[in-house]
């Protein structure tokens, strides 16, 4: 039976392009609708099972108590535990951390790991904000969720402006609660503190070989290759180190404060130290500055987005040069402009495969912690490797017999799996 009449957005066609929740459902209604999914599961996985709206008292440096505004979603959990980062920016919405959490349940799927989909986030501008006052804020969020989290139930990760040293916090807020020390209850926590090697680099690692498979599949030669990366942070530096380190040329960088180019290809570890000096990729020796709008638009053959959402929209992706996009964040391409994309043959590996090196290894983590026992990096890698390339060709086979992109056959291969084991554990009433 199709679910085309239950729809409430038109097939392809978004009700707002910038809205990320309308986004992702735009993409899920087409899988469901191409998997003829069953109307009634097609009801409970396009809501969000939870949705938690905490308010945040913090006494602030200069005496004033401030209230921030946090959330915490839980999209779909009949694969396993909730699993999702925390972000804190001024632009955290409740639809943003929603649209996310589903994004963490296909995630998942996708790569087939025995987790469900949440988000969690705090509206909170971190850059003015002080160490005291991240933790405070930090402690008191983890507090008021606190009902939701536990190992088995909700495990957090870092996200946007969020890094170990957060974990750490979380990881101690919930210990104190639970008087003994959990270390399974975050991921991406330091190393020292029950962290997996590997974890901070996985991200950019899943992207580098998702984007060796897609070079594979379309016969182009790793060597020389043109890349260009938005977002200089986790995501991008990481991916962008290991791609020049396998010899692609990285021509162009961006992050939030501005642009640089080099036809020649920048020198990416030199880079890495100016931003750990100088917090920006900007006035970096043998680059010359561009337009941050340009970065999209600079030819090449790879590029990733791994900065923020809405950065390739119906209003630039008519523009983009590049053959492969590798989304290294969520939510970089708007709905509308997939079908531009395609229009001009550009090879798009979606975010839920393409970044979804740091959920697997944030599970390899869960499971450290649980066995009490530590892998090497060597080991970490490796698994990652053979779940992210198998995860590629999944989709990259489902596109191909079904005649869709990758992106809908991502999310016809997620979509499926999610159902299949809905199908299995009935309805509890
Ligand atoms: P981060 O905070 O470490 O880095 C973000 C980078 O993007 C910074 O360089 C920042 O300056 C830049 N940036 C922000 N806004 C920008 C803009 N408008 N234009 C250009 N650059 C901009 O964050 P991260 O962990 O690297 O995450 C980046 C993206 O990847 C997010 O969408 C996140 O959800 C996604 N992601 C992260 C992970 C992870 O393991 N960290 C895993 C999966 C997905």
């Amino acid at each position: 039976m199709s679910v085309s009449g239950v729809a409430n957005v038109d097939r392809g066609i978004v009700l707002d392009e910038h809205n990320p929740y309308e986004s992702m459902m735009s993409r899920f209604d087409r899988a469901a609708e191409l998997l003829d999914l069953d109307p009634g599961l097609y009801k409970i996985l396009r809501a969000p099972d939870k949705q938690l709206i905490v308010s945040i008292p913090v006494r602030l440096d200069n005496g004033e108590l401030e209230v921030f505004t946090g959330y915490r979603v839980h999209h779909n959990i009949a694969r396993g535990p909730a699993k999702g980062g925390i972000r804190f920016s001024p632009q955290v919405t409740l639809e943003e951390v929603k649209a996310l959490a589903a994004w963490m349940t296909w995630k998942c799927a996708v790569v087939n790991i025995p987790f469900g989909g949440a988000k969690g986030g705090v509206v909170c501008d971190p850059i003015t904000m002080s160490m005291r006052e991240l933790e405070l804020v930090t402690r008191r969020y983890t507090s008021e969720i606190m009902d939701l989290l536990g190992p088995e139930t909700d495990v957090p990760a870092p996200d946007i402006n969020t890094n170990e040293q957060v974990m750490a916090w979380i990881m101690d807020t919930y210990s104190m609660h639970a008087r003994r020390t959990v270390s399974s209850i975050v991921t991406g926590k330091p190393v020292s503190l029950g962290g997996s090697l590997g974890r901070r680099e996985a991200t950019g690692r899943g992207c580098l070989f998702v984007i060796n498979e897609a070079l594979a599949h379309l016969g182009i030669p790793a060597a020389g290759t043109r890349v260009v990366v938005q977002g200089f942070g986790n995501v991008g530096g990481v991916a962008a180190q290991l791609l020049a380190q396998q010899g692609m040329r990285v021509v162009a960088v961006s992050d939030m404060y501005g642009a640089i180019y080099n036809s020649q290809g920048l020198d990416i570890d030199r880079l890495l130290q100016h931003v750990a000096r100088t917090r920006a990729v900007g006035d970096f020796e043998g680059s010359e500055p561009i337009a941050s709008d340009e970065i999209l638009l600079t030819d090449c053959e790879v590029l990733v987005p791994a900065a923020v959402e809405n950065q390739i929209t119906s209003a630039n992706a008519g523009s983009i040069r590049a053959r492969i996009i590798c989304e290294g964040a969520n939510g970089p391409t708007t709905a509308s402009a997939d079908e531009i994309l395609d229009r001009q043959g550009i090879f798009v590996i979606p975010d839920i495969l393409a970044n979804a090196g740091g959920v697997t290894v944030s599970y390899f983590e869960w499971v450290q912690n649980r066995e009490g026992y530590y892998w090497s990096e060597e080991r970490v890698n490796r698994r990652l490797k053979k779940i992210m390339v198998n995860s590629f060709r999944d989709v990259l086979r489902t596109s191909l017999t079904r005649e869709v992109n990758m992106r809908t056959a991502c999310y016809m291969v997620a979509v499926d799996r999610v159902a299949f084991i809905h199908r299995l554990r009935g309805i509890y009433a």
